[in-house]
């Protein structure tokens, strides 16, 4: 859809893996539809993952008891935090969708990518409770009204029957609760239907090749879909 922008928040070493192909796949797709579409190669950029003194650029508040939700929300209200978190968060604020592409760690994203989210998506900019959920701060794009949307786009190691309900890692739904629910809801973000690849690395070529032409389907009609309802199991 021309004029829609689409911040890809993408995490793997690899520019081979499947998550590249993935992450390949959505900006050639939304490209042509005419969407402006930025990734964050976390990676790439060696984004700092680390919470420390040193996102603040000025004074803090109170340097005796160092308290870094306070003194992040206070920098950002004035102008005082560091220039990879400041960037990000424009690129945030503009971006009418965010698809977070990476391998399922531990049960949840890599540690670059939740450095990102802890850094970034800080109170004050994304969420200044009792502003959170359906009334988090980045509930729309301020120029527009529309929605702000958000989709995991993750593979992992394990295949389907794994993550169901009887699998041995159990119901896949548990973990996209505290990932969906927990980070992305909180911040205001509808969210749309994750797109989970399983065990890409077990599956034959010809099967990733068609998870790929599926995901790129997917996206040609991304913009219609409705969001889905992300509250606890
Ligand atoms: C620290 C850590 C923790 C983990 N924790 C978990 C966990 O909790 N649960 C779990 O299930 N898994 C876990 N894993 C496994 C991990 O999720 C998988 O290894 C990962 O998701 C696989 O995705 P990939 O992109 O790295 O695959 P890759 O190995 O990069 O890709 C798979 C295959 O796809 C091929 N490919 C790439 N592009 C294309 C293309 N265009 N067409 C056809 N083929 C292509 C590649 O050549 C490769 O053969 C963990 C792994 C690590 C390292």
């Amino acid at each position: 859809m021309a004029g829609k922008k689409v911040l890809i928040i993408y995490a793997h070493q690899e520019p081979r893996s499947m998550n590249g192909s993935l992450k390949n796949t959505a900006v050639e797709v939304l490209s042509e539809q005419g969407c402006s579409v930025t990734v964050s190669d976390l990676y790439a950029m060696q984004f700092k993952a680390t919470a420390t003194r040193s996102d603040i650029t000025g004074n803090l508040c109170n340097p005796k008891h160092f308290n870094y939700g306070v003194e992040t929300r206070e920098a950002f209200r004035s102008g005082n935090l560091c220039k990879d978190i400041a960037e990000e968060q424009k690129k945030v604020q503009e971006a009418n969708l965010v698809i977070f592409q990476f391998p399922l760690y531990w049960f949840s994203m890599p540690a670059i990518m939740k450095g990102w989210l802890d850094r970034v998506l800080i109170q004050g900019f994304a969420h200044n409770y009792p502003q959170c959920y359906d009334a988090g701060l980045l509930k729309e794009l301020l120029s527009t009204l529309q929605d702000k949307l958000a989709l995991l786009s993750f593979t992992t190691g394990g295949t389907e029957e794994m993550f169901s309900k009887e699998g041995d890692s159990g119901d896949v739904k548990y973990l996209l609760w505290p990932l969906q629910h927990g980070m992305m809801h909180y911040c205001g973000f509808k969210i749309l239907t994750p797109e989970i690849t399983f065990a890409p690395e077990y599956v034959t070529e010809n099967r990733r090749k068609e998870v790929l032409t599926s995901w790129a389907q997917r996206l040609q009609n991304i913009w219609n879909e409705k969001p889905i309802i992300c509250t606890p199991p």
